[in-house]
């Protein structure tokens, strides 16, 4: 059986912690993956030290050449696809042409941070003065901890890791522990391309110990988390004494608003791949369906018919639609907040319950769910589940779907369904969310185009396109004076 262990200073190390956990594969659970070694507090530090003692030489090595070891890094990920797509569905369980669409997303951000190592451009900016003038330049800060999920186990990892190293950072990589072996595959591509060693450090282990570890270590002046909202709120107090920057990608509860004049079929296909596609485990999966009284009975019907159509499986079964929640727990968090719908009075039209038959006892399968009569106030309607569950809000025009859109402490995604172009438009100006989409669903992204959220969504720079540096880099302004004499006037 494999065994996964943490990478510091260019070194896989036997972990002194004693402590192991077994890789379970969630669609069949009696597959026993590999055991990760779980690393300790120490080892954790010595991540940190070592991404430190590998600063000072990186960040002088020219943006370019940073930016060819990422290119490799591509063209290897490119080569591995499919090995790496087949390592995410065995440990967390999306279907594999989710896992090679995931793997698309990855490779098309590393290409893209790549290209921006030639161009990490500042500014020149005429001075007031003569025969002066100022300059921008763009830094790095130091170690960069990246702390990220499960849910997308190569994908958001590489789209920290690639701009942290181009912008000339080193970095600690602490991913989620039920995925190691993909945070381990991933770790291999990017040494494999030619980083030295230090550059990129790989810490398997708990976030309350391991992770705690790095965000208190004094050498780690950013962090970049994608994960629980609570958790990222929790790393943004515990770091702010210090002033370390934050980025973090939290929580959603992303609706879609469904109109009179929509397209049906393609409202009811978009807001089922949304809601239903990934397993619901993507930030952005849609869980709010705010749809009108007068097509509300229309979209309900087809819905629950499309809901009911998926076939469940393991994600390396051609046949499979959707995979299983990702472990025990999330399984579970799934089940209980069903209850909670139930107890809350929400009418459950399908699903509701563990899927059964066909050997899908021996996984983390949940029926894909569908609630109607949802109230805004109900627990279903505002609280992130990360399940394949939809909650329809009945709403009696645009107005009031718009309110209830807004009412979430969530902000990442959200989508309108309808054909009239000046209600797109003031569903545009109006809704409060990072990304929005129209007539398509709350899902997917592109590797060029900035990705993130508002509210108790998003914090700090957002990943990805033209912004993808932005977090990871310091400006630097500078002043020439060529005068040669003592400075005449003044400024202020
Ligand atoms: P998820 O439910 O997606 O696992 P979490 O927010 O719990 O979301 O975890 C996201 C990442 O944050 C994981 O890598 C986890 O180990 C890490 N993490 C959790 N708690 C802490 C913490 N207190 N300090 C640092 N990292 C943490």
């Amino acid at each position: 059986m494999e065994i996964y262990r943490s990478f510091i200073n260019g070194e896989w190390i036997e972990s002194q912690s004693g402590k192991t956990v077994p890789n379970i594969n969630p669609a069949v659970v009696n597959d026993t993956v590999g055991t990760v070694q779980i690393a300790s507090r120490d080892e954790a530090r010595r991540a940190v030290e070592a991404a430190y003692n590998a600063f000072r030489e990186w960040k002088r090595t020219p943006a370019p050449a940073r930016g060819r070891i990422i290119a490799r890094a591509a063209r290897l990920m490119e080569e591995r696809k499919e090995e790496l797509a087949r390592a995410i569905t065995r440990e967390e369980g999306k279907t594999l042409p989710e896992s090679r669409g995931e793997l698309s997303r990855a490779i098309n951000v590393v290409e893209f941070c790549a290209g921006e190592s030639r161009r990490l451009v500042g500014e020149t900016i005429p001075s007031e003065l003569p025969a002066n003038f100022a300059y921008t330049v763009k830094e790095p800060h130091g170690v960069v901890a990246c702390i990220t999920p499960w849910n997308f186990p190569v994908a958001i990892p590489a789209w920290k890791i690639a701009p942290a190293l181009v912008a000339g950072n080193t970095v600690v990589f602490k991913p989620a522990t039920l995925t190691p072996m993909t945070a381990v595959l991933l770790t291999k591509v990017f040494n494999e391309a030619g980083l030295p060693p230090g550059v990129l450090n790989l810490v398997l282990g708990s976030g309350s110990e391991a992770g705690d570890e790095i965000l208190n270590h004094p050498a780690v002046k950013a962090v970049s988390f994608t994960g629980s909202t609570e958790t990222g709120l929790k790393i943004y107090a515990q770091v702010a004494p210090r002033g370390v920057k934050v980025q973090a990608e939290m929580g959603g509860k992303n609706p879609v608003v469904v109109l009179e004049d929509c397209d049906m079929q393609l409202a009811v296909e978009s807001t089922a791949q949304g809601a239903f596609g990934s397993t619901g485990q993507r930030c952005t999966a849609t869980s709010r369906a705010i749809v009108v009284d007068s097509v509300a009975d229309q979209f309900v019907e087809k819905i629950v018919e499309r809901a009911k159509s998926f076939r469940l499986g393991p994600g390396d079964d051609a046949e499979t639609h959707i995979g299983p929640s990702v472990d025990e727990g999330q399984f579970k968090t799934v089940l209980k907040y069903i209850d909670i719908g139930r107890e809350d009075g929400a009418e459950l039209l399908c699903g509701g319950k563990r899927a059964e038959g066909d050997g899908l006892e021996n996984g983390w399968f949940v029926e894909p769910t569908v609630f109607d009569r949802v109230t805004t106030d109900m627990r279903i309607a505002q609280e992130e589940i990360f399940g394949p569950v939809l909650s329809v809000i009945r709403v009696k025009d645009f107005e009031e779907a718009m309110t209830i859109a807004n009412d979430s402490e969530y902000g990442l995604s959200s989508s309108i369904f309808t054909n009239d172009a000046n209600t797109i438009y003031r569903f545009v100006d109006e809704i409060e969310t990072g990304i929005t989409h129209v007539n398509s669903p709350t899902t997917g992204g592109e590797a060029h185009i900035p990705f993130g959220g508002v509210k108790n969504t998003g914090l700090g720079a957002r990943e990805q396109g033209s912004t993808a540096l932005d977090f990871y880099t310091e400006l630097k302004v500078v002043y020439v004076d060529y005068t040669g004499r003592k400075r005449e006037g003044n400024l202020y």
